[in-house]
């Protein structure tokens, strides 16, 4: 937290400005699946997540994310979730993770067989450590109703369909945000279009200038809200000194 508590939005409002509604932006997301506790600290790479509501897919992307003791979190999951606050509103979401998204259903089965192949005679819990992170195996194991200490060599096509499917399409349901408290930056805040882009000047109140997280810009993670903040304050402060 960098010590703010909303003074800004209060002094522009009362200045006559419009202030976008503040919510929390780059959050972590919170699941309403009890399996995603056993999973907390596992972070997972190349993979991609797609957001859903009423069976439309709302946003999609791929890269790096992490399990939490309430949910999920990391990069692609923070830059999802402005989107997710904004689509619970109205309804529930579901998020379904592609453990494998370079391998499509065929070729990642093709994968699954030969596997099987050379674990022959081992059994089921035994024979996906090279698919799979270690933590992610029971799991995946338990959602799959497959009997762990099944033989590799009598898990039928159904099973294995089965498996496949929980690999590309990882259900998850968002039950909301964790909150401003764990937010990295806000979403709202003064209107874009009462400020003057050249200067970041008001264009309600002389000699007003605006920069950084007070206004209704935020971006991705990656750095682009810090550069947003020293732009603005860049331009912001060159302005008031010329006196626009
Ligand atoms: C944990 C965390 C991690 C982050 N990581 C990244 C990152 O990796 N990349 C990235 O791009 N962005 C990141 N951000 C976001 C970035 O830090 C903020 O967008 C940026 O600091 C906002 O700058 P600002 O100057 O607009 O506001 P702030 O940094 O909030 O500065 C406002 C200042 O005003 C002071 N203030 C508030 N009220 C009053 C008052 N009434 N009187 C006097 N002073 C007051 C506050 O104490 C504060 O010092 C992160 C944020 C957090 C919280």
């Amino acid at each position: 937290q960098t010590g703010s508590t909303g003074d800004g939005y209060r002094w522009a409002e009362q200045l006559g400005h419009t202030i976008i509604k503040p919510v929390p932006a780059l959050n972590p997301v919170k699941t309403s699946e009890d399996w995603v506790k056993e999973l907390q600290g596992l972070s997972l790479k190349n993979v991609s997540l797609k957001l859903f509501q009423n069976g439309k897919k709302q946003d999609e992307r791929f890269g790096e994310m992490l399990f939490t003791h309430f949910g999920v979190s990391g990069p692609m999951v923070m830059d999802m979730s402005k989107n997710i606050g904004a689509l619970l509103k109205d309804g529930p979401v579901k998020l379904i993770l592609d453990l494998k998204p370079a391998l499509d259903f065929k070729k990642l089965d093709k994968r699954i067989q030969r596997d099987f192949q050379e674990f022959k005679g081992r059994m089921f819990k035994n024979s996906l450590k090279g698919l799979l992170p270690l933590s992610m195996i029971p799991v995946i194991i338990k959602l799959s109703g497959i009997e762990p200490e099944k033989k590799v060599d009598y898990i039928s096509r159904e099973e294995r369909n089965k498996l496949v499917h929980l690999l590309k399409e990882l259900e998850l349901t968002p039950t909301g945000l964790l909150g401003f408290k764990w937010s990295v930056v806000t979403c709202g805040g003064v209107a874009l279009k009462e400020v003057n882009p050249n200067t970041m000047g008001s264009k309600k109140i002389e000699n007003l200038y605006f920069a950084g997280e007070i206004l209704d810009l935020d971006g991705p993670s990656g750095g682009y809200n810090l550069q947003e903040c020293w732009s603005t304050g860049y331009l912001a402060g060159k302005s008031a000194v010329k006196g626009h």
